[in-house]
């Protein structure tokens, strides 16, 4: 009996990993195509400057539409990317995309906003890195500080002097940077005292905890506490309720991102979304 069910297991196994196998092998060839057909899109998560009550910029990310309109995670398909190469182009065009999305919003409402963008440790250790973005950011004539380069922290762990070495070139460029993800890996603080970054994102996993635990309470106050410390902002990820909202107020952090303030939204919903921000502004003030 054992021995059956062992075999049985291994038998399912086989199939899953063949079956999975297959996909990947499917989505690695229609990702090489996806760039030229226009098969990705953007959308744009707003964030929310709690001390000044207003939005204060949005994250871009990307989004996949298959000809049959199935639409793939960025989590599926960005590792592909990164393992065949196909980030850096895809990448590079998330950048100018953004860039024109800011460009779009300042002809059409007269609005100067603030764009996150991800980007991947694969791209971050490509030498020519900071120089493609210098590149994007004049051929699209954007201010250099409307961007900000959201990394994440796997490219520490690596070499951290060659991290501290391109985050510093990145910054000459005028961008902004964040430390992506914070709290969900094996984040260090110490990392914080030497990274030149200007922002830090707690990472919602622990965002989550702020419901139930005492402990995450804890950890959160003490990264902003710390992080504030240090001169750098903090930004709260995936926050979905008014009570993680409440505690993070009372603990100062500087911006929120999530469901509560708003789900990542089409490029063409942005527009209107910047316009009824800057009506809500006026009837406060008026
Ligand atoms: P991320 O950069 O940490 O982005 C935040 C993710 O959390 C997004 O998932 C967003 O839709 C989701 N999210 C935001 N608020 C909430 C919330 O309140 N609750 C929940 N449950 N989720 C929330 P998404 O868009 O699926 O992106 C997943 C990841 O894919 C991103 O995580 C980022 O690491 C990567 N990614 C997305 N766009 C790009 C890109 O253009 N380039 C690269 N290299 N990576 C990207
Ligand atoms: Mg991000
Ligand atoms: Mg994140
Ligand atoms: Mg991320």
């Amino acid at each position: 009996k054992v021995k059956e069910i062992g075999k049985s297991k291994i038998q399912f196994f086989d199939d899953q990993m063949q079956e999975e196998l297959i996909y990947v092998t499917k989505i690695e060839s229609a990702l090489k195509t996806a760039l030229e057909r226009g098969e990705f899109f953007l959308q744009y998560q707003p964030q929310f400057d709690i001390s000044r009550n207003r939005i204060s910029g949005f994250e871009a990310l990307i989004r996949w539409e298959r000809p049959d309109h199935e639409i793939i995670s960025p989590s599926v398909f960005i590792p592909i990317a990164e393992r065949t190469g196909l980030i850096s182009d895809i990448g590079q065009w998330v950048l100018k995309e953004a860039c024109r999305k800011i460009r779009d919003v300042k002809e059409k409402v007269h609005q100067e906003i603030n764009i996150a963008v991800n980007v991947s440790p694969v791209q971050m250790r490509d030498v020519n890195f900071s120089s493609q973005v210098k590149d994007i950011l004049a051929d699209e004539g954007i201010r250099s500080d409307l961007i900000e380069l959201e990394i994440t922290e796997s490219i520490l762990i690596e070499n951290i002097d060659q991290a501290v070495a391109s985050i510093k070139a990145l910054k000459e460029t005028g961008v902004h940077i964040s430390l992506d993800d914070f709290g969900k890996g094996y984040s260090s603080l110490n990392y914080l005292k030497v990274l030149p970054i200007d922002t830090l994102k707690i990472d919602m996993s622990l965002i989550k905890g702020l419901d139930v635990g005492t402990v995450e309470k804890k950890i959160v106050g003490s990264i902003i506490a710390l992080t504030h410390d240090l001169g750098i902002l903090v930004v709260s990820e995936g926050v979905e309720n008014q009570e993680q909202l409440d505690y993070l107020k009372s603990r100062s952090c500087d911006i929120i991102q999530g469901f509560l303030i708003g789900q990542p939204m089409p490029e063409n919903a942005v527009n209107q979304f910047v316009v009824s921000q800057k009506d809500d502004h006026l009837s406060e003030n008026g």
